[in-house]
């Protein structure tokens, strides 16, 4: 967020009310979400945003490490966002700044309003966050893919978390900033709901808006989520779906069976290599069990 930074090198609202992209001012940017593309991570996501690239991974409910840390009522959700050092255009120093600190707390504070906590007390859930490539609205991208990341780790929940950014750029209020957008405008509103009860996980805002602008730039957020967490459901249900058979399966009759083939513990007994000559026998199989009779 750099509101009224670095002044636009060009006009970034058209006459026709488009904005430089092509986007109409209420219009998100395509936005694609893939749930478990990881092996190892107990749950995964993988968001493309426009030109952002995030992957989410969780692990747990498991124990807390240091154990100071650990809460006897409730799990802690720690969430770690960084930003990989070539995602953005000039290097980013690897390593957390003040900045990523800020977003991976107010990530963890959003994603601990909806996992059911206190079902998993002195255990911690950890989210981590890795933006590859950053183009505006990574905080909101990527708690997008770790609500889709718990879930997909069968993480109990009250709802998945959709967020999306809008603000204002050359006296118009538009929805989703990109880098451009999010560099030279005059604000920036992210925003994350639960949308079954219509709560607020999230809400900042950078800049300065009238009354009246902000309560627009709340609506194409909210208009937007309402699409985001459609897509977050779509992409657990293409993960968990199962595959449907045009006709119903019958079993087939027993004529219809190949000719049977030789049972698997003939092939064992032909397979077996002799022992050799020089070894004992082996002993008998109440010893082996070690069950000593008792
Ligand atoms: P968000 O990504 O949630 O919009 P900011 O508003 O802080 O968060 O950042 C806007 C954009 O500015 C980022 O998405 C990224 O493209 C760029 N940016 C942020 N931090 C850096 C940095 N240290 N170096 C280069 N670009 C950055």
């Amino acid at each position: 967020m750099r509101m009224g930074g670095t002044p636009s090198t060009h006009k970034m609202i058209a006459k026709d009310g488009k904005r430089y992209d092509g986007r109409a001012p209420d219009e998100l940017r395509p936005i694609s979400i893939q749930a478990g593309v990881l092996k190892r991570a107990d749950g995964s996501a993988y968001v493309t945003w426009g030109e952002n690239k995030v992957l989410a991974a969780v692990y747990g409910p498991r124990e807390v490490h240091p154990r100071h840390l650990q809460n006897p009522a409730r799990a802690i959700v720690q969430a770690r966002y960084n930003m990989a050092s070539f995602s953005v255009s000039e290097r980013k120093r690897p390593g957390p700044d003040r900045r990523s600190q800020e977003i991976s707390k107010i990530i963890s504070e959003a994603l601990e309003a909806v996992v059911f906590i206190e079902q998993f007390p002195r255990t911690t859930v950890d989210v981590f966050i890795e933006v590859l490539q950053a183009d505006a609205g990574t905080r909101c991208a990527g708690l997008t893919a770790a609500s889709v990341a718990l879930a997909d780790a069968g993480v109990p929940m009250r709802d998945l978390v959709p967020a999306c950014a809008s603000g204002k750029v050359e006296n118009t209020v538009v929805c989703d900033l990109n880098k451009e957008e999010d560099n030279c405008g005059e604000a920036d509103v992210p925003m994350a709901i639960i949308p079954r009860t219509g709560e607020f996980l999230l809400l900042q805002m950078d800049g300065h808006l009238t009354y009246d602008e902000l309560m627009l730039a709340m609506q194409y957020n909210i208009n937007a989520l309402m699409k985001i967490h459609a897509l977050q459901k779509e992409a657990l249900r293409k993960k968990y779906a199962t595959v449907q058979l045009e006709e119903p399966f019958v079993l087939p009759k027993r004529e219809e069976l190949p000719p049977e083939e030789p049972r698997i513990e003939e092939y064992r007994e032909q397979e077996r290599p002799a022992p050799p000559a020089d070894l004992p026998p082996p002993p008998p199989d109440d010893m082996r069990q070690g069950n000593g009779g008792a």
